[in-house]
Order: structure tokens, then C-alpha cells, then sequence
């Protein structure tokens, strides 16, 4: 499942891995993390037309386990292409697996979510000039009301940032 949206969009969101329904139905987020994605979306002035949506690990993990160091090591040369080719501006990484895997790729050590989620990191990946954007996966928000309310003051600092640098006026 590789990931949709609007490919000139300068904002990219990176998932964990697709779950049964985005399997079933062949898109990103489209299961109950996805409603949550989309009104975190819509909070701030955007819609799914505007991003591209994807995730590090490209196929289901067997019952929805976290994904295991050689599936993310085998997916991530699609994402990194994915990522040269859309030259996104921002880079909003959902939950510890992206969030890892793109901060390491930018040469940023990666402590944990909690320590990562709502700073803005100006990065260069793969050859592309941009801003990591860590927050917590939706799915945590979830079954936690304590990140459902960190996920939405971050989608905040998302909107002021994406307003300020001129990338997108949400
Ligand atoms: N969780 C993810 O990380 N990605 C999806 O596409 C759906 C749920």
C-alpha cells in the first residue's frame, strides 16, 4: 500500500504500517486512527487533498504488531523514494516508528515520542531541505486521552508553523 494524496503537496504525514481496513481498502488511515488523522486534519485548515499520507512499513504486519526492524529496513528504500520525489517542506511523523527511522535518517538521535513529539526539526533527508515534525501516533491517542490532547496542541504548532514559514496557508 504505497501512500496517497496529492503528490505536489509540500506536506507529507508518515504512519506506522497499514492495519485490515487501510489492507482491505488500499489507502493509509482509513480505519478509526484515520477519523481521528482527519479531524486533526481539518482542525487546522487542512484535508487529505492537501497532504500525502503514507507509512514507513508499506504492507500489514500479521495482526497488526509493531513492525520488525528488517520489514522497516525492507520498505524504506519505497519511502525514500517516495520522499525525493515529493520534496516535501514538512514531514509529520506519526508515532515512534517513523518518527525513529526519519530523525536517524537526518542524522537526529531519536530518545523517545514523548521526548521528540512537537518540536520542529530543520533536517536535510536524502538530499531534501525540510522540517521533521514529530507527534504521537493517532491509534495512541486512541485508548490515551492524555496524547489525544498532546496530538491536538501539537496539530496547533503544526498550523502555526506551516503559517509562519509560508508553506501552506492553513
Ligand atoms: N496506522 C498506521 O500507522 N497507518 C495506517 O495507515 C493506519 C493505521
Amino acid at each position: 500500500m504505497p501512500g496517497v494524496g496529492n503528490p505536489e503537496s509540500r506536506v507529507m504525514l508518515i504512519g506506522e504500517a497499514p492495519g485490515r481496513s487501510e489492507d482491505i481498502k488500499g489507502e493509509p488511515f482509513v480505519g478509526t486512527a484515520g477519523k481521528l488523522l482527519d479531524s486533526l486534519l481539518s482542525e487546522i485548515g487542512l484535508s487529505r487533498k492537501d497532504v500525502f499520507i503514507t507509512n514507513v512499513v508499506k504492507c500489514r504486519p500479521p495482526e497488526n504488531r509493531d513492525p520488525m526492524p528488517g520489514e522497516i529496513e525492507t520498505c524504506t528504500p519505497h519511502l525514500n523514494r517516495q520522499i525525493g520525489i515529493i520534496e516535501p517542506a514538512m514531514i509529520i511523523t506519526l508515532g515512534k516508528h517513523s518518527t525513529a527511522y526519519i530523525l536517524n535518517k537526518a542524522g537526529i538521535p531519536f530518545r523517545s515520542i514523548t521526548q521528540e513529539h512537537g518540536k520542529t526539526n530543520e533536517a536535510t533527508i536524502l538530499g531534501v531541505k525540510t522540517l521533521i515534525f514529530p507527534t504521537f501516533h493517532p491509534a495512541a491517542a486512541l485508548y490515551n486521552a492524555l496524547y489525544e490532547n498532546q496530538i491536538r496542541e501539537d496539530f496547533q504548532v503544526v498550523k502555526e508553523e506551516l503559517r509562519k514559514r509560508g508553506i501552506v496557508k492553513p
